[in-house]
């Protein structure tokens, strides 16, 4: 567990020099800790480091971590995909969702959304990467999902979310990144009001910074490598 505590210190320190080399202000850059496989033991650590916003995938998963860390002031946010019967308790349960990338999906968010906890915060998933990837919405979809999720009430649309294909350099990593950049500037020159830009995981978050990201989603680089089965 000290580990968590350096690893977390050393991507601060990354996303800072990040940050610089973009000319841009650190405090627009949130670190979201991706715990996915780890257990509440790992999330309790990690809170007692500083953070406190922590990404799950796995639903199930995720519930008894929050059962487990109740007295923990964690903001928990979805990020894997949506299951349309899974959605009552992501609506109940978490405060943020990245992954929307369908109509039908932030429909029973909003409605599923419970009266007396704010509007869910919402990312709308995009597809910069072409076919190889199977979820997203097509960039050239997303205004119209857009228009249409802003005007869901028990939602907040913040912005958008993408996991582009993998590269290895920094050049390569930072093209679909601003393709992102200049699709959240297009919406924004609609008069959207987003403010998130949610990109960039352990091995291309840097790059993420360059373009603009005000969240990135880091697992490897803070509790290791993920080394037993991911559930689907
Ligand atoms: C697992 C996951 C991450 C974190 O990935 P790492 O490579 O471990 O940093 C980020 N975003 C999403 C959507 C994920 O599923």
């Amino acid at each position: 567990m000290t580990a968590i505590l350096s690893n977390l210190q050393a991507t601060r320190e990354a996303i800072e020099r990040a940050a610089k080399a973009a000319h841009r202000n650190v405090t627009e850059v949130r670190l979201l800790a991706v715990s996915k496989t780890f257990p509440a033991e790992a999330v309790r650590a990690a809170y007692l480091a500083g953070q406190t916003a922590f990404g799950e995938n796995y639903l199930q998963e995720a519930l008894d971590k929050m059962a487990a860390l109740r007295d923990l002031p964690l903001e928990w946010h979805f990020i894997g995909p949506i299951q349309s019967n899974k959605t009552r308790p992501i609506a109940e349960n978490f405060a943020w969702v990245h992954g929307v990338d369908r109509l039908k999906i932030a429909e029973r968010l909003s409605e599923q959304r419970p009266p007396h906890l704010p509007p869910l915060n919402i990312c709308l998933q995009v597809n910069v990467s072409g076919e190889e990837s199977k979820s997203g919405v097509a960039e050239d979809a997303v205004e119209q999902l857009a228009q249409a999720v802003v005007r869901l009430p028990r939602l907040k649309l913040r912005g958008l979310m993408s996991i582009p294909a993998p590269a290895t350099d920094e050049t390569a990593q930072r093209l679909p990144f601003a393709r992102m950049r200049a699709i959240f500037a297009n919406l924004n020159a609609l008069g959207m009001g987003l403010d998130t830009l949610s990109m960039g995981m352990s091995h291309d978050y840097p790059a993420a910074i360059q373009e603009g990201a005000t969240i990135v989603r880091v697992g490897t680089a803070i509790f290791g490598a993920r080394n037993y089965g991911e559930p689907t």
